[in-house]
């Protein structure tokens, strides 16, 4: 073997013999028998329980306690995934997986993120990756104009929603103080800033507060209406009150499709308080975002072009795998002036006349996230992703009408997009409210025990109950009935023994 640098080795594989890569004909063996496993898996999810029946700590006592010295096969090492770890996965792809939001999930969208992996492209110079940077652009600008948002409002991709509204506060106080960008909270006399949301707001606004050294007492809590929306005139109350006591008001927080109930704040109404105040007008919509594209939802979208931000997750509700979220705002300049920081290692010749995307918010490194979401765009077209949309919100609906004419259940909220809360009403208990929630968190957890289905539950009104949040590509109207079915025979049983 030549050590000359200026001879060309004679043979070129993936990564240099021994000391280099995993061969590229192995890998080409072990991809396809991944992909073959994954269709299977994706195919037999109905014989595995959607919730995971693992006891605490049993994952971590079957594996090794040390990594292994010697190299081990990769067919070594999916079959341990096999039997270790899929009895630990819980299902959130399962057509009956109706907890907490959904996580989306398709299998374009599966490919893409394994097409960006493998592309190994970290996009945070344009130059580190031009395409990266520039679909990113293009396809936030085609969600935009599809959602019916303003056309000059720019996109950025983060990994979650609690990411994106860190982004979002910070970019407010920079509006507001900009001197704290440089000399802290602390130094200087700056204003104690109080952001309002309502009683159902995130609790991803809670920890930006944290985060941004804000804390927890700067943000002030609005109570909702019977339709769960904010009260406005108990906010213009609030601020007017906190003004007289010294605090500077920052911002305001707005929800359409809030995590208990898929309820929404009257955006428009906010948005009239936000500008007379000067406050700025934060609108989540992580979940609920995707119905922007049913015209006969846009109404419960009315004033989000007044927004200075706007956050919805691709990852929830638009079959984009975890992770993906997406920023919008009118004032993304003003983002930048609040992140970008350039050393000089980081300095390019074409800086200028390219967006570099570690500009766009406190992160350097970036994944390509774009490619999926273009993807998961393109395989499915928009009418499509409509008529998908459509579908779920259906689906919660003849859940509600079911649950509707039942008396063994009362609707709690209003159908919330593909959200429906509900709660068992008993008669043997006679209306008790504490005994009532007692038994509804008993059916649930009787109900998800079964492994058949995953429901969890939210507090509305002090009341316990349980949720149904349609949005697996592979539910069907027999999940639904299915789902309806279980619950009436468990509250049977349950009552005999009640
Ligand atoms: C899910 C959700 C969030 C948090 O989402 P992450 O992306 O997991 O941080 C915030 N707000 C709303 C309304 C949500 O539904």
């Amino acid at each position: 073997m030549s050590s000359d640098p200026t001879t060309t080795p004679a043979t070129l594989d993936s990564g240099g013999g021994p000391l280099g890569d995993m061969p590229i004909d192995d890998f080409r063996a072990a991809g396809h028998r991944l992909v073959d496993w994954i269709a299977d898996h994706v195919a037999s999810a109905e014989s595995r329980p959607v919730l995971s029946q693992v006891r605490p700590g049993a994952i971590r006592e079957a594996l090794p306690a040390a990594a292994p010295d010697a190299g081990e096969p990769f067919e070594q090492i999916l079959d341990d995934f096999e039997t270790t770890l899929v009895p630990g996965l819980t299902q959130w792809s399962h057509p009956r997986y109706f907890a907490y939001f959904p996580c989306g999930f398709s299998l374009p969208g599966t490919l893409a993120d394994f097409l960006s992996t493998a592309m190994s492209q970290q996009a945070m110079l344009w130059r580190t990756s031009p395409a990266a940077t520039e679909l990113e652009e293009t396809t936030l600008g085609w969600m935009r104009d599809a959602l019916g948002l303003p056309a000059g409002w720019e996109g950025v991709i983060y990994d979650t929603a609690s990411t994106g509204i860190v982004h979002a506060l910070a970019t407010a106080r920079e509006a507001k103080v900009p001197a704290v960008r440089t000399a802290g909270l602390a130094a200087g006399g700056a204003p104690r800033l109080r952001i309002y949301a309502s009683e159902h707001t995130h609790s991803s606004l809670d920890k930006a507060a944290i985060t941004l050294g804000l804390g927890l007492d700067s943000v002030r809590r609005i109570a909702v209406d019977d339709q769960l929306a904010v009260r406005v005139e108990e906010l213009a109350g609030a601020i007017a009150e906190d003004r007289e006591a010294g605090w500077e008001p920052l911002a305001y927080v707005a929800t359409i499709g809030t995590t208990a109930a898929g309820s929404s704040d009257r955006v428009d109404a906010v948005a009239d308080v936000c500008e007379r105040e000067a406050l700025w007008l934060h609108v989540d919509c992580a979940y609920a975002g995707p119905a922007m594209l049913l015209p006969e939802h846009r109404a419960a979208f009315a004033g989000v072009e007044r927004a200075d931000t706007l956050i919805l997750n691709p990852h929830k509700w638009l079959f984009v795998p975890f992770d993906c979220s997406v920023l919008y705002s009118p004032k993304m300049d003003l983002l930048r002036q609040a992140f970008a920081l350039t050393p000089e290692y980081l300095r390019t010749a074409e800086s200028g006349t390219v967006k570099n995307l570690m500009d766009t918010g406190f992160q350097l490194g970036r994944r390509f996230r774009a490619l999926k979401l273009w993807t998961v765009l393109r395989t499915f077209g928009l009418d499509g992703i409509r008529a998908r949309l459509r579908e779920h919100i259906r689906l919660a609906r003849l859940f509600a009408d079911w649950i509707d004419a039942d008396p063994r259940f009362v609707r709690a909220a209003p159908v919330g997009f593909s959200v429906v809360c509900f709660r068992a009403v008993p008669p043997v208990l006679a209306g008790d409210p504490a005994a009532e929630d007692a038994f509804t968190e008993r059916l649930m957890n009787a109900a998800n025990a079964t492994g058949e289905v995953l429901f969890s539950h939210a507090k509305l009104g002090g009341r316990t109950v349980i949720r149904l949040a349609v949005g697996s590509l592979r539910t069907t109207e027999e999940d639904i009935a299915r789902s309806y079915r279980l619950f009436g025979r468990l509250f049977d049983e349950i009552a005999a023994e009640t």
